[in-house]
């Protein structure tokens, strides 16, 4: 069994494939897999040194999957189903990327796949009706289609932060972890930033830390996962019936299957309100807590029902009502940034040994060879570990130089903001799919059902393509048009827009605000993308 750090030797200076795939995390594999079964060549090309995307990079203590595991899996295959067993409500991130081996080994992906290859530029050739990919390996790959499975959350953010690079003691990213683990034992840690992968990680660093100071910009709201066995009564209907469970997530908001609550906040009373809430908290996951009421991502008022008792929640676990103040988000709705799933984040405040700086007070204003320097006080660590988030959905697709028809690169067409047809294509780049782009449900749903749908969409859109004696592919400027209105009036009616989240771009210095994934839910999505092409690729031109 290979495990890790597979390094193929990217031999080949020249090459020419049917398709080029970026990426090795669960959309590469899985795309790679489906390009096979239909015949055509296929390359992956992945910077990391083995498969898992995600789940190769983000090793973080405590790192795990905030989507229940039995639903963050792939359903493509039932027999690969039934010969893996997930050991927990939410699975470890070793679980994880053990995972994504188990699949390459399954279907022989590797033997296609040149890890340790990131791909710099890619250029449409119209003449020859093909793209042509150099990578900082030296390869130089022509391809009909290309592929863009580089995922939402892969670019880490550069610390934007004075004096970032003179600290002499120990760095740490969250999103590139060291493969050898880090030991904090005995060491006074500072971690930058509390989303997601800061929330999980802090109080597992506090538990070996000497010192631990939290630096915070801004709250957010978290509930405990609960982790632990998977319930009986969240297996039982999976169990009872695979099909029309996997069916269900197909169909449903999120990709999780999930009854949409008819019940408004503003129109219910306050038991209700509670009983509600309470059920949602007890869950542990995410979606019930986005859809206590069906009016609670539309109007401030319902929603601040359910922020108010998430706040209360806080309050309950944080003894010093100070510091509770602090760690309770009041800047942004609920759910208008993505809420994190935590065991034990908030209960870590109490500990002796760690303390929370406020960033909004008390600015950093340079970090120093020893430490970090705040106005009045300065603090010395052995190591920083910045957990700092991404530049999401759109960072990989355009750190790529992708130059497209009449030497317009994707980077100069979506410099006020990211423009897609169906999240999955984009005018005057023929033949370049985009897996969970912008303009898709993507961020905002459980991403296997997700990728699922897109790679199944791609791989019948070349199949149809090639059936039909065509050769090339790409959206009218009218329908994308259209499409980018209808994301943006989605968003438009719900609360996302009026937060500073990633998903608006807003953690990003100088990158254009706009919401970025398409609001409108895996369903709705889902038949937009089928119509398309039971109306005969409407909206799209073939040549
Ligand atoms: P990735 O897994 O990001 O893989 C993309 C790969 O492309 C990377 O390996 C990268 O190295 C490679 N790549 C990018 N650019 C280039 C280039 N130019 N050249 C070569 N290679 C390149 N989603 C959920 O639905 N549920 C969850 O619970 C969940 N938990 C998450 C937890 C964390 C900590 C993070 C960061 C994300 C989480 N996500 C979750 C989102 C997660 O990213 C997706 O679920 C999924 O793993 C994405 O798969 P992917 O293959 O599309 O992208």
């Amino acid at each position: 069994t290979r495990t890790d750090d597979t390094t193929t030797a990217a031999s080949s200076a020249k090459l020419d494939v049917d398709v080029v795939v970026v990426g090795a995390g669960f959309s590469g594999l899985y795309m790679l897999h489906k390009l096979r079964q239909l015949g055509f060549s296929a390359r992956v090309l992945e910077s990391a040194g083995d498969v898992g995307g995600t789940w190769y990079w983000n090793r973080y203590p405590g790192a795990r999957c905030d989507i229940p595991t039995t639903d963050y899996t792939y359903s493509f295959d039932p027999e690969l189903e039934k010969a893996w067993t997930w050991s927990e409500k939410y699975a470890t991130q070793p679980e994880i990327l053990r995972y994504a081996q188990f699949v390459a080994e399954r279907y022989d992906l590797r033997r296609d796949i040149d890890f340790n290859t990131r791909v710099v530029a890619a250029r449409w050739d119209e003449a020859a009706a093909r793209w042509r990919l150099r990578t900082d390996t030296g390869q130089d790959i022509t391809c009909q289609f290309y592929v863009m499975a580089s995922g939402c959350l892969s670019l880490p953010k550069a610390p934007d932060i004075p004096g970032a690079g003179r600290f002499k003691g120990e760095v740490y990213l969250t999103g590139r972890w060291p493969h050898e683990g880090v030991d904090f034992t005995g060491k006074r840690v500072a971690v930058i930033g509390t989303g997601s992968s800061g929330i999980q990680s802090i109080p597992h660093i506090a538990a070996q830390a000497s010192q631990l100071t939290v630096f915070q910009r801004t709250p957010n709201f978290s509930i405990p996962a609960g982790n632990g066995p998977v319930r009986p009564e969240r297996l039982a209907p999976l169990q009872a019936d695979r099909d029309a469970y996997r069916h269900a997530a197909k169909w449903s908001r999120a990709g999780v299957p999930n009854e949409p609550t008819q019940i408004y906040g503003r129109y219910s009373p306050p038991e209700v309100h509670r009983e509600r809430f309470e059920a949602a908290w007890q869950s542990g996951e995410l979606i019930p807590i986005l859809s206590v009421f069906a009016d609670q991502i539309l109007f401030r008022d319902a929603n601040a029902i359910v922020a108010g008792l998430v706040r209360e929640k806080i309050r309950g676990v944080v003894q010093d009502p100070q510091i509770a103040d602090l760690l309770c988000p009041t800047d942004h709705p609920f759910g208008t940034k993505r809420p994190c799933l935590d065991t034990g984040y908030y209960a870590t405040f109490n500990l002796p040994h760690v303390r929370l700086v406020d960033l909004r007070r008390h600015p950093i204003q340079s970090i120093t060879e020893t430490g970090i320097e705040l106005a009045g006080e300065a603090l010395a660590f052995d190591a920083i570990v910045y957990a700092t988030g991404f530049d999401a959905m759109t960072g990989a697709i355009v750190s790529v130089d992708i130059t497209g028809r009449d030497g317009l690169t994707l980077k100069q067409k979506w410099a006020s903001g990211p423009r897609t047809y169906l999240g999955l294509m984009t005018s005057g780049f023929p033949n370049l799919f985009t897996i969970t782009g912008p303009g898709s449900p993507s961020v905002l749903s459980n991403m296997m059902v997700s990728i699922e749908q897109h790679v199944d969409w791609i791989a019948d859109c070349m199949a149809r393509l090639r059936a039909d004696g065509m050769t090339a592919i790409e959206p009218t400027d009218t329908a994308e048009a259209g499409w980018v209105q209808h994301v943006d009036d989605c968003a438009n009616i719900t609360l996302y827009p009026t937060a500073d989240s990633w998903y608006m771009g807003a953690n990003v210095p100088g990158k254009p605000r706009g919401f970025l994934p398409y609001v409108g839910g895996v369903d709705a999505y889902r038949a937009a993308c089928d119509e398309v092409v039971a109306r005969d690729w409407l909206g799209l031109k073939r040549s």
